[in-house]
């Protein structure tokens, strides 16, 4: 092909000049979150199975499918109980998988975490515990017994997908005395709000009323490109943990601390002082200016997560090349026409953040002060 000199090449393609502009992916498909003060914003999936379990696919894999995503930190969680392929792969060892993974990773920058799934059918459902030393010791015939040998373990331990709807037809997640009980013994302290392809705004408000750490999970058992349309711009759920350091041990002391996000599709949900501060770290507004001699203020918005964000405005002025929703894609700086009446010396300008999620049907509200 004839090299064009690069000037010629802005004038062809100006919006993909503009759209790179603050773009640090290292590949495409990295899942990257800007640090908040503080806190370092890590990525984790924390529930994850291979052929050890259900799942279809062997351990390396799922190391690779997180090093490909740029995740900080997955943890494998296969059944215990639950063993559909131990006829073709016999495995006494139910700490192999989390080995074979460990060994995958090797002296990657991917933090893998030992955990497993306690499968158990209703009241107690499942739940992942992780940062386990052994996985065999919790093979037991009694789900309590279970529950005391992963918190003897130090085991962190969240409810699995209390929506599913294989044991809730209604979709409807709920605790019962069973689970009240455990999470007051300290053995469940989180809970999924995302599991999957599902969201449950009762889930949420379960670990609100519980004071639990807010979890998002892939819960992957074939393949993450496939189940989340990863080519067609897809993503896995993933929980944001904001952590001290970036160690297993910052990592748990976080969740311990319930300072974790989950993000699902362009959905963030988390507590205000957890999220807020995440909001606040992506969306900057870089430029600021009246055109001409109008009283048109443009302002320049830059979004440096991997989240789409949806506003509305909710200021006194309105927006002269939109209505009050404004779209702010990830990884790229957003151009906002505001009518301000007249040129003023500073304008605070109002949203709601329709893309977070706080509790039920809330969103956080967000200002900008912008001295033109
Ligand atoms: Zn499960
Ligand atoms: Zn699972």
């Amino acid at each position: 092909m004839k090299r064009f000199p690069i000037f010629v090449l802005l004038l062809l393609f100006p919006c993909l000049s503009f759209a790179q502009e603050g773009h640090s992916h290292a590949n495409g498909r990295a899942i990257e979150f800007p640090d908040v003060p503080g806190f370092f914003s890590l990525t984790c999936d924390l529930h994850i199975h291979s052929v050890f379990s259900d799942g279809d696919v062997w351990p390396n894999v799922r190391v690779q499918e997180s090093q490909r995503d740029g995740l900080d930190c997955m943890a494998v969680t296969e059944h215990l109980e639950y063993q559909p392929h131990k006829d073709d792969i016999p495995h006494p060892d139910r700490n192999r998988a989390f080995e074979l993974a460990t060994r995958t990773a090797g002296s990657s920058d991917l933090i893998v975490i030992h955990g497993s799934e306690i499968t158990r059918s209703l009241p107690f459902g499942h739940a992942n515990t992780i940062f386990i030393t052994d996985s065999n010791k919790l093979v037991l015939e009694s789900a309590e017994a279970a529950y005391e040998e992963a918190q003897r373990q130090g085991g962190f331990t969240f409810m699995n997908h209390p929506n599913w709807t294989a044991q809730r037809k209604d979709g409807v997640a709920r605790v019962e005395e069973m689970n009240i009980s455990l999470i007051e013994k300290g053995q469940i302290q989180g809970i999924e709000v995302v599991n999957d392809i599902t969201y449950s705004d009762e889930a949420l408000e379960i670990a609100l009323k519980y004071n639990l750490a807010i979890i998002g999970t892939s819960d992957i058992h074939n393949l993450i490109d496939w189940q989340f349309d990863v080519p067609g711009g897809g993503h896995r759920p993933v929980t944001i943990v904001f952590a001290k350091e970036r160690t297993q041990a910052g990592i748990k002391e976080a969740l311990l601390a319930r300072r974790t996000v989950a993000w699902y599709y362009d959905t963030l949900i988390g507590r205000e002082e957890h999220v807020m501060p995440l909001v606040e770290s992506s969306l900057n507004v870089t430029e600021s200016g009246y055109t001409g001699d109008t009283s048109i203020l443009k302002v320049v918005i830059s979004n440096t997560s991997e989240s789409e964000f949806t506003l509305r405005n909710t200021s006194t002025f309105r927006f002269h090349d939109r209505a009050d929703i404004l779209m702010l894609p990830p990884h790229h700086s957003t151009e906002v026409l505001v009518k301000t009446g007249q040129r003023v010396e500073s304008v605070t300008l109002s949203f709601d953040v329709l893309n977070v999620v706080t509790a039920p049907d809330t969103h956080p509200t967000l200002t900008f002060e912008i001295k033109p």
